[in-house]
């Protein structure tokens, strides 16, 4: 693990295989930096709620038995 320098805050990120946006510290510097920063300001989606949700749920599957 190293830490680089995000191109566009300059912050420190640390750079490993978990870090999405790297080199930038987030989505956010990211789209800073492609230009794509236009006005939504307000409409980033906030972190990324982990995907894998577990869903274990109870499974009421019909048992069939006659
Ligand atoms: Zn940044």
């Amino acid at each position: 693990m190293r830490p680089v320098k995000c191109p566009t805050c300059k912050r420190e990120v640390e750079w490993n295989s978990r870090s999405a946006f790297r080199p930038f510290c987030s989505e956010r510097c990211r789209m800073i930096d492609l230009g794509a920063w236009f006005n939504e300001e307000n409409a980033i989606p906030g972190e990324p709620a982990s995907p894998q949700e577990a869903e274990t749920g109870p499974d009421p599957r019909p048992r069939d038995h006659r």
